[in-house]
């Protein structure tokens, strides 16, 4: 790694936003992110807004470190800052409203005057040198931006077993243009290979820097349906795969995530540079995994030989049926159109053909009721 992918890392156990604008202040000198990169250009900061979600829940990134890193951009000089981002479901005005208004993001906008994007329109990032797509649907604001603050959340991922600054990315991606890649890019190996190469896409034409709100973080079913845990601690890089190797390690996962074995060799980094001392001295946290995760040997498969076999031992969503609702939020977001809604005992209930599922857990993800489960496969059940 070169000087400019420096992972700049403090401890952290409060959401007090003096104290996060000295830690966001000094991270930001000791990268060599200063005033000139922000000055007179346009800024779109992009948290993790997955989900409209309390910043209790742990989903979503907390509005007091969006609010440190602005006062820093304005210390910088920086004036035309945004905050741009598409959840997960929907990108309309509404859904995009009712999630600020959640995820305390219009709190802030009011109180500080930070603006808030509405527009919904997106347009083409293409990227001809893509191993995998050429060509993204990405919304207005983050292709008007010069410089992108990524301010990401970490947590453990049903799908890609950890979400921080590299996987925050792909939430560029419009709605439910997202699903259309889960449904391409159905094998973990291929969706890390796109999420790559978006990542590449927006690195060319963009300065990014990303900043990672560890403070609060997500174990178990993450994204969105995992429990907070304490893990006290600030990333902040102009590399988000050095970020997330960094961030890998603190939660004692080094080597798991398939995105940065991607990431790493298509870049040529060195997958395993992380300062191994300073790791050390600030001391690891290890989060309770993704019940869909069925172990390294298992999740890092190639395709060549683990895309069946993946596809079999993995385990299996399945719906609670003491919590489903029968909103059909599920059958919308699912990418194989492999859910549908039935009436049992007068009561609705999504269900689940497993024949066409590819494991996305994309129902899990976005169900309002935590009602999707994953089961495991017998014989996964028995080697563990
Ligand atoms: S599983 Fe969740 S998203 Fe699907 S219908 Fe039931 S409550 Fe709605
Ligand atoms: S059922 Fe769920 S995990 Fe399976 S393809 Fe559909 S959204 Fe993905």
């Amino acid at each position: 790694m070169n000087n400019l992918d420096i992972v700049a890392f403090s401890k952290c156990n409060e959401y007090d936003v003096d104290k996060l604008s000295d830690i966001i202040r000094s991270h930001f000198e000791r990268i060599g992110a200063t005033g000139e990169i922000f000055l007179g250009k346009k800024i779109a900061i992009k948290p993790n807004l997955v989900s409209a979600k309390d910043p209790s829940a742990v989903a979503t990134t907390h509005p007091a470190v969006v609010e440190a890193v602005c006062r820093v951009l304005n210390e910088y000089g920086a004036s035309d800052i945004m905050i741009a981002e598409s959840p997960g479901g929907p990108y309309t005005a509404l859904t995009l409203g009712h999630i600020y208004k959640v995820t305390g993001m219009a709190e802030l906008s009011e109180r500080t005057g930070l603006a808030l994007n509405t527009d919904i329109s997106y347009g083409k990032l293409s990227y001809p040198e893509a191993k995998k797509q050429k060509s993204f649907d990405v919304i207005t604001p983050i292709l008007e931006a010069d410089v992108i603050i990524n301010i990401c959340k970490l947590k453990t991922h049903s799908l890609t077993g950890m979400s921080c600054a590299v996987k925050n990315l792909f939430g560029v991606v419009p709605g439910t243009l997202k699903v259309e890649l889960h449904a391409v890019y159905g094998q973990l190996e291929d969706f890390s290979e796109m999420l790559v190469d978006l990542n590449l896409a927006l690195m060319r034409d963009k300065t990014i820097i990303s900043v990672c709100d560890g403070i609060l973080s997500m174990e178990g079913n993450g994204p969105t349906h995992g429990i907070p845990v304490k893990t006290g601690v600030m990333f902040t890089s102009s590399s988000a795969f050095a970020l997330d190797i960094a961030a890998e390690k603190y939660i004692e996962e080094e080597g798991e995530t398939k995105y940065l074995d991607v990431g790493a060799k298509r870049l040529g980094i060195n997958r395993f540079c992380t300062d191994d001392d300073l790791i050390r001295e600030m001391g690891g946290h290890s989060l309770v995994r993704p019940d869909s995760k069925a172990g390294s040997l298992l999740r890092n498969l190639p395709n060549y030989f683990g895309g069946s076999l993946a596809r079999f031992l993995e385990p299996k969503p399945k719906i609670n049926k003491d919590k489903c609702i029968g909103c059909g939020k599920c059958m919308g977001f699912c990418p194989q159109k492999t859910i549908v809604i039935k009436k049992k005992k007068g009561k609705k209930l999504a269900k689940i053909n497993n024949k066409n599922c590819i494991r996305c857990y994309c129902c899990q993800e976005l169900c309002p009721s935590a009602a999707v489960d994953t089961v495991k496969n017998l014989l996964l059940r028995i080697i563990h």
